[in-house]
């Protein structure tokens, strides 16, 4: 084995490290949602008239009633205090990805010394942790740093245990002093509501009268790296940006096609059982686990739930994965591309919209030419995604998606919709102003008598679409694996208010002048479908011919990097539509965009800082002490009578001068700070900042491959994704 000293450590600790124990998990029943305080906890614990009061806030989005909040405080309290938890915390999710959280403990003074554990409705009602230092895009100045938590009673409070001890957490919204949304909750909730207000109307002039109230689902797949903590801590790269920025592609990546829906590693099979038997004490519904295409890449993805849950479920199901990873010596790397060469990670993110009464309005059936309702909601998703498309493409920027986004892995930055033939021909049908009946979708015999016989799909999959319907639901596939699923849900909930309303206005026009329901709705679609069908694209989004047809053809957007996305927030159309809406004020988006820019801005700074100083102190002089090592040996092998070309001295001496000379330039750019606008620093950032930071690798990746082993300072891409 070769190696520096610290790779040579690293290798051997992997190798001596004691496995952490195989458990016999518990049954499903004893798991199950024990760390939550659910409606059942609830109903044991609380008044029947009060457990009635919660329940319809939860269930049917009534008012909340404030003055039961003391008598749930107690019950929840006292439940807690049987986890053991002394401390609660009022979780919040600020508008980075994470999630933070204000620990306050239970502890009460009493006048004779003693201390009582105490939790009163107020506290559970509303905190106020000190909000100044998160970012809130100048809605406040940081003297008037008052932000405000408030219960969200409709996502379910659990305790977070750690070895350190179990807390209460309640999840809440933040907002300012002045009212100002400063998180990703509040804009879910707002655009749920929307949502379902606009839902209501079509459903009612479909001639429903018996309407429960209408939520969206969501189902996040998450891809992630697993990776050895003992490589990761001598990558600064990894350590400070989450991904590799220098790295030669090992010798064997991903080309067989052998790590996908392979047998999952022992080592990886005991995290993942960890991972889930914490997922369901959480009541966290974790249902697949697989490998996925690259080495050292896997997924994870829960069952379906109400999107303001699933979307604190999916923060949790982050923070689970990264803290159990650390327990198990790996680091869980959720960045979008830690990896060059190989497959990034993303998160798809699957999403509905239902009710109690009429089910899964996204739901076709077998005949769906028939089925008016949904080609209705399902043509308002259409009309939303054309609309909104640079919208969406927005709410998924990232300095780190930009890596994945279009590379030949990942759904291009071109939004568009992918139907399936069935559908594709029911919508073809309503064009030409008549609906004659579905393809069948038909059944697949496998020609083998064991084997049954089972109905198809009526659509295929394409994984290169980026808005994909896949049977029920739509799939939202340009998510990036680090990002919280609240903004591309907000977008998608508040795209299909508007055009539910649009479709309420269309059809209630229609019904007035006379038109009967069926004809109004055919010719409702038939508007819909011309005006907006150009999304609709069932081919291959990776090919060079979509992305000239997109641009050129169907005038759709290519917004390539999250620069040219970002300020779409700033659109006056945007503006709008969430002004009307009421989902976020023109204050609340423009502070957004503020913040989604600077944090695109700093995560490239960081990075190329990190470029800069790996080439100086690591790169550089492994590369010089080689160079001198080979003169040495050559002089040395001259004196013995053996000439050996220098040729192997030039090259790499011109590859070392090569990267130098940019090192200057990056670290000139990253110095620069005279921009007039921020839409011009990131520009620069993406035009010229990203490439010296390519070009530097381009001469680092080449020099990995020439100087010797036991000299290369950070562990290679073979270590890294091959040695766990
Ligand atoms: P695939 O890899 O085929 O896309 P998975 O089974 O890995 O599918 O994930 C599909 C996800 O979609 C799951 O989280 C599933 O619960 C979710 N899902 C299914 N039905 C709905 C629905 N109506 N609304 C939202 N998500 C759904
Ligand atoms: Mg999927």
């Amino acid at each position: 084995m070769t190696g520096n000293a610290v790779r040579v450590q690293a290798v051997q600790n992997i190798v001596n490290r004691k496995p952490m124990p195989i458990k016999t998990p518990e049954p499903l029943s004893n798991l199950w949602a024990s760390d939550v305080f659910t409606l059942a906890k609830m109903k044991e614990s609380l008044p029947k008239e009060i457990f009635k009061s919660v329940k319809k806030t939860i269930e049917a989005g009534a008012e909340l009633d404030v003055s039961i909040a003391d008598v749930v405080a107690l019950a929840m309290k006292d439940w807690a205090l049987t986890k053991g938890a002394l401390y609660y915390a009022h979780v919040f999710y600020p508008l980075t990805n994470a999630t933070a959280e204000k620990h306050d403990s239970f502890i009460s003074m009493q006048s004779d010394g003693s201390v009582i554990s105490e939790f009163s409705g107020k506290v559970l009602v509303q905190g106020e942790p000190d909000g100044s230092s998160f970012p809130n895009g100048g809605i406040r100045s940081t003297f008037e740093a008052r932000g405000y938590t408030a219960w969200d009673v409709t996502s379910p409070a659990y305790i977070m245990t750690t070895d350190n001890g179990a807390t209460l957490c309640i999840p809440t919204v933040f907002v300012s002093w002045t009212g100002e949304a400063l998180d990703k909750k509040t804009p879910l909730l707002r655009a749920n509501a929307a949502m379902n207000k606009a839902a209501q109307r079509v459903l009612s002039l479909l001639g429903h009268t018996d309407i429960a109230p209408v939520n969206s689902s969501c189902g996040a797949e998450q891809e992630y790296f697993l990776v050895d903590a003992n490589f990761v801590n001598s990558r600064p790269d990894l350590l400070l940006s989450g991904r590799t920025l220098f790295g030669a592609s090992a010798a064997k990546g991903q080309q067989f096609d052998d790590h996908y829906f392979g047998a999952i590693p022992e080592r990886i099979q005991v995290f993942m059982q960890d991972v889930e038997e914490q997922l369901y004490r959480l009541g966290i519904p974790a249902k697949t686990r697989h490998n996925e295409v690259a080495p050292g890449q896997f997924e994870i993805a829960p069952f379906f739930e109400s999107a303001n849950v699933a979307t604190d479920h999916q923060q949790l199901l982050m923070t689970v994965l990264k803290n159990t990873a650390k327990k198990h010596g790996l680091v869980c790397l959720l960045h979008e591309k830690p990896f060059k060469g190989i497959n990034g990670s993303g998160k798809h993110v699957n999403w509905s919209v239902g009710n109690a009464t009429q089910g899964n309005l996204l739901d076709p059936g077998h005949t769906p030419h028939s089925n008016t309702q949904f080609l209705l909601f399902c043509g308002a998703v259409i009309r939303g995604v054309h609309k909104f498309g640079p919208l969406l493409r927005a709410a998924i920027a990232s300095a780190s998606n930009d890596h994945r986004l279009g590379a030949n892995e990942a759904p291009p930055a071109i939004i568009s919709v992918y139907l399936g033939s069935q559908l594709d021909n029911v919508f073809e049908q309503i064009s030409n102003g008549k609906i004659t009946g579905s393809l069948n979708a038909g059944v697949m015999d496998l020609g083998i008598n064991t084997l049954p016989v089972f109905n198809k799909d009526a659509g295929d999959r394409n994984r290169t679409s980026p808005f994909a319907f896949t049977g029920n639901r739509f799939e939202f596939r340009a998510v990036g694996s680090g990002q919280s699923v609240a903004g591309p849900l907000v977008v998608m909930n508040t795209m299909l208010a508007d055009s539910l309303n649009w479709v309420a206005d269309t059809l209630e026009s229609k019904l007035a002048t006379g038109s009967e329901l069926d004809s109004a709705i055919l010719n409702t679609l038939k508007e819909l479908i011309d005006e907006h069908g150009a999304v609709v694209f069932s081919g291959n989004g990776y090919s060079a011919e979509w992305h000239k047809m997109a641009v050129e053809e169907r005038g759709l957007a290519n917004l390539k990097t999250a620069a040219d996305a970002i300020p779409v927030l700033k659109e006056p159309y945007v503006e709008k539509l969430f002004h009307e809406l009421g989902v976020l004020s023109p204050v609340e988006l423009a502070s957004r965009f503020e913040i989604y820019a600077e944090q695109y801005i700093l995560a490239i700074e960081v990075e190329a800082k990190l470029v800069i100083s790996m080439a100086k102190t690591g790169i550089y002089p492994a590369a010089t002490q080689y160079l001198s090592n080979l003169s040495s040996a050559l002089n040395s092998l001259k004196a013995a009578g053996v000439e050996l070309s220098n040729r192997p001295i030039t090259q790499i001496a011109g590859l070392v001068t090569a990267m130098m000379t940019e090192v200057d330039k990056l670290a000139d750019a990253v110095a620069r700070h005279d921009f007039s606008t921020i839409e011009e620093h990131m520009q620069f950032c993406a035009k010229t900042i990203r490439p010296l930071m390519d070009e530097i690798r381009r001469y680092a990746d080449l020099l990995e491959g020439e100087i010797a082993d036991e000299l290369w300072p950070y562990p290679t891409y073979q270590e890294m994704l091959f040695i766990k």
